[in-house]
């Protein structure tokens, strides 16, 4: 329940002056594409695949992800869907793999890590059932690496993305490579930024990891939550060097973590130069009417101040006077 009636904006919407700001949803079950859709979401920026291994005896077929994927495609068969791959580990359990007990599992094995050594199974199974997936029908399909810390691991999935290809022309399958991405969620990833986005055609930040990594405070840890703020002068510095590594090698650049869906941030992250942003659905329609009201040259300006502010009370105190002088 809100408190006021937003529109919903089937279309895709752009700032004042016409730039274009893709608005997408966060979805992490088949059940809420339609919901996505239904909130005027212009694609899906960030589908969490978790689902699919969880709760059950053993981990989905080829056939059963492939189902999955294309479903998510026809929902949005003039948008974008951004399909992260398996991001286990750290607070994913899942009971089948045997994940190993680690003392801090945040900072252990998960995400792509587990993708390029003990679950390259998985890993090879949900790249073959993507590229099939990317080579019927409509729609564009993209897909990302989470938790990536390193150049070197974006070679070796990448060299897996060519090897799972190759298998596939071999066998005669249909397949298409979709367009490839990483997700900016460690520090590791931001001061790699340039050689990460030289490889691939996009970059995602993802600010929950990424303000519990920069801050070192955990994401479920009450004792630390108002060290976990997106607004803190290092996060949002960490956010602004990533897009400038982004366009300064031709890669695109969105964010998927939750600072991206509220609204009061909208012209602060319109204005470091975010081409995309993704959300849970319910706050699509809020950011799309913000969008709307934005012009960017005054949000990149407001941006260099908050950029400049040396403490999170001056960034929040920047944000509202611009927000209020809409
Ligand atoms: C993030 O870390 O910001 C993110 C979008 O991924 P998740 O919340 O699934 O870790
Ligand atoms: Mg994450």
């Amino acid at each position: 329940q809100t408190a006021h009636q937003v529109e919903i904006h089937e279309e895709a919407v752009t700032t004042a002056d016409g730039t274009g700001i893709e608005i997408a949803a966060n979805v992490g079950q088949p059940a809420e594409l339609e919901d996505a859709k239904a909130q005027g979401a212009d694609g899906i920026g960030l589908y969490r695949t978790e689902f699919l291994f969880l709760d059950r005896e053993q981990a989905p077929d080829e056939t059963e992800q492939y189902e999955a994927y294309r479903e998510a495609l026809e929902t949005f068969p003039d948008g974008r869907v951004v399909v992260r791959t398996l991001d286990i580990g750290g607070d994913k359990p899942i009971p089948y793999l045997d994940l190993p007990e680690e003392e801090n599992p945040f900072l252990g094995e998960r995400g792509i890590r587990r993708s390029l050594g003990p679950d390259a199974d998985l890993f090879e199974t949900q790249l073959r059932a993507l590229f099939r997936a990317a080579a019927d029908g409509d729609g564009c399909l993209s897909i990302m690496f989470p938790v990536v810390a390193t150049p070197k691991e974006l070679v070796a999935a990448l060299e897996t993305v060519e090897r799972i290809a190759n298998t596939l022309e071999e066998e005669g399958i249909d397949y298409a490579i979709p367009e490839l991405g990483v997700m900016i969620e460690t520090p590791g990833a931001v001061f790699a930024a340039p050689e990460l986005a030289e490889q691939v055609e996009f970059l995602s930040i993802g600010t929950n990891d990424l303000t519990q990594y920069v801050m070192a405070a955990a994401r479920e840890n009450e004792r630390v939550a108002d060290l976990r703020d997106p607004r803190r002068p290092a996060v949002l510095r960490a956010i602004s060097r990533t897009i400038k590594a982004a366009h300064e090698n031709d890669a695109w650049v969105g964010m998927c973590g939750e600072m991206a869906g509220n609204p009061e941030l909208t012209e602060l992250l319109v204005g470091l130069g975010l081409d995309e942003l993704s959300m849970s659905a319910v706050t699509v329609p809020d950011v799309k009417a913000t969008v709307q009201s934005i012009d960017t040259e005054t949000a990149a300006e407001n941006v260099t101040r908050a950029l400049e502010a040396s403490t999170r009370d001056h960034v929040i105190d920047r944000i509202q006077r611009n927000n209020s002088n809409q």
